[in-house]
């Protein structure tokens, strides 16, 4: 499990075989989030929301392979594959094997159009970057901004924690506070972030999409920008992770209560956090 774990979160899926998913497939190039284990189910999560729920019974197992190395078992007893750089996870004879969406408001809008998709070729950069500019409630946080369909199609959680390091923004700062260019260079970064992992999937020889993260699942680590420490926090109604550099994403920092009162100790949070970084957990104990 931990192994499964290690192997896929941070990664971008190369290909996905789903003889046996019910349900709508990952799109190649998205960043895996989490995996999580509640007896004998196996849960996996995208950054854009996917989950891929797998029930094992009693016949079924996932097994993580190499990259190459032979299978236990026959192909056609094969429910679900999911291959990343160096590994495939495949799921054997599992009774349930489902995809769907996890309920998000932000990602079900009951009003309006959706904004254009960033991740498809030759987005649309500006107009996104007007819904943003535009955005009707001018005290929303842009972390929150950045997830709303309306806004922005495409952007997960991973790629939201690297996009308000790049622009050096300070996670709760308001979208209100944003001038015309920053949302620009917000929106033109998270577009190039997209781009970039869907080339990953394409390419013949993938690079590791992890080498391409600065603070996500970098939790006590130091910066590279400022050399302070990258700390981590759970947001919002759906807990999800966020990363960010203190030292260097003060940008618009809207000086909020909830931040200073609660001022993290890098290690323990580290600590507390190590399960969302299970690859840095190798790398600390190796
Ligand atoms: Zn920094």
């Amino acid at each position: 499990m931990s192994a499964l774990r290690t192997a896929l979160v941070g990664r971008a899926v190369l290909r996905f075989d789903g003889p046996g998913v019910d349900g709508p497939a990952p799109s190649l190039g998205r960043v895996i989030e989490h995996v999580n284990r509640t007896g004998r189910r196996i849960q996996i999560g995208w950054d854009d929301g996917l989950i891929l729920h797998t029930r094992l019974g009693l016949a079924g197992a996932w097994h993580l392979y190499r990259e190459g190395e032979p299978w236990r078992k026959p192909f056609a007893q094969v429910r679900v594959a999911i291959t990343v750089r160096g590994w495939v996870a495949a799921c054997f004879n599992a009774p349930v094997v489902e995809t769907y969406r996890e309920f998000d408001r932000h990602r079900h809008p009951s009003f309006g159009r959706t904004a254009p998709d960033l991740s498809g070729r030759g987005p649309d950069v500006a107009g996104c970057a007007q819904r943003l500019g535009g955005y009707h409630d001018r005290d929303a946080p842009v972390l929150d901004v950045l997830l709303d369909p309306h806004v922005v199609v495409g952007l997960g959680n991973v790629q939201r924690s690297e996009v308000l390091w790049r622009c050096g923004l300070h996670p709760f700062a308001r979208v209100g506070d944003l001038t015309s260019g920053e949302c620009l260079q917000l929106v033109g970064t998270a577009a190039a972030l997209l781009q970039r992992n869907a080339d990953y999937a394409l390419a013949a020889d993938p690079v590791d999409t992890r080498d391409d993260l600065v603070v996500y699942g970098r939790n006590g680590q130091r910066c590279g920008r400022c050399g302070d420490t990258i700390q981590v926090r759970r947001i919002g109604e759906h807990q999800r992770v966020l990363y960010w550099c203190a030292g260097c994403q003060t940008a618009h920092d809207p000086h909020q209560v909830e931040l200073d009162e609660a001022p993290m100790d890098p290690r323990p949070a580290a600590a507390r956090y190590v399960v969302d970084s299970p690859w840095r957990r190798s790398d600390l104990a190796g």
